[in-house]
């Protein structure tokens, strides 16, 4: 065999590459592992691509498999794979050159900036092999690819040049052998040829690895007796044996009938620290021009964080089974924050980075891809298990609500699987549908009340004529209802309409048209008394109107069809925004005796000064009923004193 040693200069850009490599002060040098075992991994998968087309590339006897050799003493550490291996011309190209595209432009501008390389500069690009060389002073490389008889071996210390020699190898595959640096923790460089060291970073980053990455472990070991008892007398002796550290247990790639449901909520809880079940599961092989799989995971329970802004959220997310990160927010929207689990992309960079992904179109349509997923899935529970369907509602409602009017694209299937608590049954929400279903014949919109809780939506004078009706109102007490509303006029052609908003027509039978005759004509009987109620009340309301939505109550106040609700203006109010009170609109009963009675006082003298307190006292009586505050209680509370020594 020939012995003579080639020395190769690198490449510009990867002399370049290499040299922020070696002086690198990023922080996270463990990843060099990560890469050259995903690396291997990916070699052996090419291995048992290309044995498809010619079976004498694998050898049936060998198990597939990734080895780990650590050295103490020489302070070296071997990674090998019988892998694909590679030719003494993919050496030189593919290890000793760039072809990544887009390298050059980002090298060149990282030049051109003169700025000191960030330390986050290594996780926000493509280094794999390369990224050897933050922990070793020289790198060796020995490859051969499978079905051919030589080997190459390349060799490195990383400063300008590498050597090439053809050698022997009993084995195709690669192995690669780091010079280890010194472990210095400033550096962020552990003892890369300790154990413990070796086995954390394999769980951690690569436990999911479908092949055995193993390692010879020692343990001293003391004779046993056939109960499992040490023999008595017997001294420790010392073993060696290859253990595998991954538990190779990508739960997400198994097919539906090889993995239990114990399994998967199993591997929920192990991702998302969740004591319980999840509620669902789905699974899902997306294949096509972008390849993923997906394993996610909805909870039976609202974590705690749900409301928080800076709660965390996100999916992991492993590249070709090797973990990238642990919340991938760019996966999911907000209004899904509460999902859990895996996505595993065929197609993305493994060294893509968290700046780069906010970015990237096929993470966007992995993205679209989970929403449809989940939402179907929602579909399909909400048609076919009411009561669990329920259960997920009440802890993840509020959220999902936030997608109607964030979310566009699927507005209609959000307000699809929304459910609302309503006038009808107050312990049975109903969907929008089932609500239109429910809708009276002569019935045109879908009503709604906004509140701060049921009880004082329930109790508000506004839905009088609404029960006298029949007509069912939604009782929306979510602070996010005002806002998507503000957002959706309509649902299946049948506008959102508040009972506490604008004009209200209940109906359009003759029975509706003479009462709305009655009003119009009281309108105009009462109308100066209305206006000096008006500008008694100047203060807090712009009119003073005769109402067709009271049949009991004496008075109630409402906003016109584009103002904000009261509680909405309370939101805003909270975040900051100054905003200018906005005048509501005083509408009081034409059927209720007070009105008659202040008529006739208003006959007799119109500047009377009672006018001006019944004024006052019925506009605080309308904001007590819809559960609002008094501008003035201690007033109030003395009109309604004296209001009692007259009558009394
Ligand atoms: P990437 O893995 O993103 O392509 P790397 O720098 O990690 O970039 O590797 C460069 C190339 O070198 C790989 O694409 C592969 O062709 C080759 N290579 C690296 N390690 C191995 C290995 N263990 N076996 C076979 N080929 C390898
Ligand atoms: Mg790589």
């Amino acid at each position: 065999m020939s012995t003579t040693v080639e020395t190769h200069e690198f490449q510009t850009e990867a002399r370049q590459l290499l040299d922020l490599m070696i002086h690198s002060v990023y922080s996270n040098k463990d990843i060099f592992l990560r890469e050259l075992i995903s690396n291997a991994s990916d070699a052996i998968d090419r291995r048992r691509f290309e044995a498809l087309q010619d079976p004498d590339l694998l050898d049936e006897d060998k198990e597939l498999s990734i080895l780990i050799e650590r050295d103490p003493v020489a302070r070296t550490l071997t990674i090998h794979d019988n892998g694909i291996g590679m030719g003494r011309a993919e050496v030189i190209d593919l290890i000793g050159t760039i072809a990544k595209s887009g390298t050059k432009e980002f090298l060149e501008g990282l030049k051109e900036s003169e700025e000191a390389v960030s330390p986050d500069f290594i996780g926000q690009f493509g280094v794999g092999f390369y990224s050897s060389f933050m922990a070793a002073d020289k790198v060796t490389l020995i490859t051969r690819r499978a079905g051919e008889d030589t080997a190459t071996k390349w060799e490195s210390a990383g400063e300008g040049t590498y050597t090439l020699e053809t050698v022997d190898k009993d084995e195709a595959g690669t192995s690669i052998t780091l010079q280890l640096k010194p472990s210095d923790e400033e550096d962020h460089l552990k003892d890369y040829a300790q154990e413990w060291v070796i086995r954390e970073i394999v769980k951690k980053y690569s436990d999911f690895v479908a092949y055995p990455i193993q390692m010879e472990i020692e343990r001293e070991e003391i004779e046993q007796d056939e109960e499992g008892k040490p023999v008595e007398g017997a001294e420790p002796k010392t073993v060696r044996k290859l253990e595998t550290l991954n538990s190779m247990k990508a739960i997400w790639l198994k097919e539906k009938d090889e993995t239990t449901d114990e399994e998967l909520n199993e591997f929920y809880k192990h991702i998302s620290h969740d004591w319980n079940d999840p509620i669902e599961t789905i699974r899902a092989k997306i294949e096509g021009t972008l390849e993923y799989r997906l394993l996610l995971y909805i909870p039976s329970k609202a974590p705690f964080d749900l409301f928080f802004r800076d709660g965390q959220f996100g999916l992991h997310l492993y590249v070709k089974r090797v973990y990238i990160m642990d919340d991938c927010k760019d996966l999911v929207p907000e209004f899904l924050r509460f999902l859990r689990g895996v996505v595993d992309s065929e197609d993305l960079s493994l060294n893509v980075s968290r700046e780069l992904l906010q970015q990237d179109r096929q993470v966007r349509r992995m993205r679209n891809g989970i929403v449809s997923k989940v939402l179907d899935t929602l579909k399909k529970l909400k048609d076919t298990d009411e009561e669990k369907y329920g259960i997920f509602w009440e802890s993840f409602g509020r959220v999902l609500k936030e997608g109607i009017y964030g979310d566009q694209d699927n507005q209609k299937a959000l307000l699809d699987l929304s459910l609302f608590a309503s006038t009808n049954d107050p312990e049975k929400p109903i969907s929008l549908k089932g609500y239109i279903d429910r809708m009276k014949p002569d019935q045109e919109a879908i009503y709604y009340m906004t509140g701060e809780s049921r009880e004082t939506v329930e109790n508000s004078p506004h839905l009088e004529a609404f029960a006298d009706k029949g007509y069912e109102v939604l009782v929306l007490t979510d602070p996010v209802d005002d806002v998507w509303l503000s957002a959706v006029p309509e649902y299946e052609d049948k506008k959102f309409q508040s009972a506490g908003k604008g004009e209200v027509e209940l109906g359009s039978g003759e029975e509706q048209k003479k009462e709305e005759e009655a009003r119009q004509e009281k309108q105009e009987t009462y109308g100066s008394l209305l206006e000096r109620l008006q500008k008694e009340l100047d203060e807090y309301v712009k009119e003073v109107r005769l109402s067709s939505r009271l049949t009991t109550s004496a008075a109630c106040l409402v906003g016109e069809a584009h103002d904000l609700s009261p509680q909405m203006e309370k939101l805003l109010g909270a975040t900051g925004q100054a905003m200018p009170q906005q005048k509501r609109i005083l509408e009081i009963n034409p059927n209720h005796p007070v009105l008659e009675k202040l008529g006739a006082i208003f006959e007799k003298d119109s500047d009377a000064s009672e006018i001006g307190d019944y004024a006052q006292l019925l506009h605080g009586q309308a904001l007590l009923a819809e559960g609002g505050e008094l501008p003035n209680s201690g007033k109030f509370a003395k009109l309604v004193a004296d209001l009692m020594v007259r009558a009394l």
